[in-house]
């Protein structure tokens, strides 16, 4: 995911042709400060006829953007034509320039004065009903970010993987072998603290966390869990899911003794903190699992 980028005209968001049938990219876009956004493309004469301006309208309207779509147009080969039809549409649905079918060019001005008055004139991003709907978008930050889980300092070297709002994490003393955690980036106490958006973001990374520590641990479940609030046997303030890797093995066959362990692991020295060097060694695997 590419987030807008500034240019002379204004913020543009960066898609392309058969992007445009997705709106939840453009909203993204939009959400990321987009003020025009762009779908260089090739439809065929087909789509184009049927779907073309419908789409970039549509796209212009809902998100309160200009849309500037170049086109490819004419016939390439015996097999393939192209739609063309170049055009640019206004953030009220306006197409205000538009190319022929043959090359051509077209020009239209780009008024930011007028994408702030419509997006005041019709608030609707600000409508969004984001308890009953949401767009779920998975950005992967690549930022080598230490983070804080409550009071204590992440080293980066431990994390293993980054999303917009959540980092995952090794623990400093496993209750078994291959025990991790998922936070969210913003320091909250409760699963009930997080916004929706944050809410699925770590739930997302929790099942894209499970799915690599189940391979590269060779096992076939996990426990997946957390312990929300100081009663349940939760010692740091700040939400984390636990994923851990299941073997039928843990705790001499006693599998269900983990929520047990679970409870009061941290809070004796049953187990001893592992050093930073075994700790980034075995985030280092773990990214590495992430990127397959
Ligand atoms: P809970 O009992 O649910 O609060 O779990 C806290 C978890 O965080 C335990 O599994 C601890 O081993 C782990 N933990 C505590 N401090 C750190 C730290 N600095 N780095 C990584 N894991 C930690």
């Amino acid at each position: 995911m590419v987030p807008p980028v500034e240019t002379p005209v204004g913020k543009l968001g960066l898609s392309i042709c058969y992007d445009l049938r997705f709106p939840e990219l453009s909203i993204w876009n939009r959400k990321k400060g987009a003020q025009i956004l762009s779908f260089p493309s090739a439809f065929t004469v087909n789509t184009g006829l049927a779907h073309w301006e419908t789409l970039l309208r549509t796209r212009a309207i809902e998100n309160q953007c200009y849309v500037v779509a170049a086109a490819q147009t004419g016939k390439h080969n015996e097999k393939r034509v192209s739609y063309g039809h170049a055009m640019v549409v206004d953030p009220w649905g306006a197409v205000v320039a538009q190319c022929s079918e043959r090359v051509d060019m077209c020009f239209c001005e780009i008024d930011l004065g007028y994408v702030e008055e419509v997006r005041t004139l019709q608030p609707v991003y600000s409508h969004r009903r984001s308890d009953l709907y949401n767009v779920n978008v998975n950005e992967v930050d690549k930022e080598e970010l230490d983070f804080n889980f409550a009071t204590f300092p992440i080293d980066s070297k431990t994390i293993f993987y980054r999303s917009a709002h959540s980092f995952a994490f090794v623990n400093l003393k496993p209750v078994l072998d291959g025990h991790v955690l998922i936070s969210p980036k913003r320091v909250v106490e409760k699963l009930t603290d997080l916004t929706d958006e944050e809410t699925s973001d770590l739930f997302i990374t929790a099942k894209k966390v499970q799915v690599m520590l189940e391979k590269v641990q060779n096992v076939h479940s996990s426990t997946v869990c957390v312990q929300d609030g100081e009663d349940s046997g939760r010692t740091v303030p700040h939400v984390h899911v636990h994923v851990l890797a299941r073997r039928p093995s843990d705790f001499g066959g006693n599998t269900d003794d983990l929520y047990k362990n679970l409870a009061d692991h941290d809070k004796n020295d049953k187990i001893k903190p592992r050093t930073p060097e075994e700790m980034a060694a075995e985030a280092k695997k773990y990214r590495e699992a992430m990127r397959l």
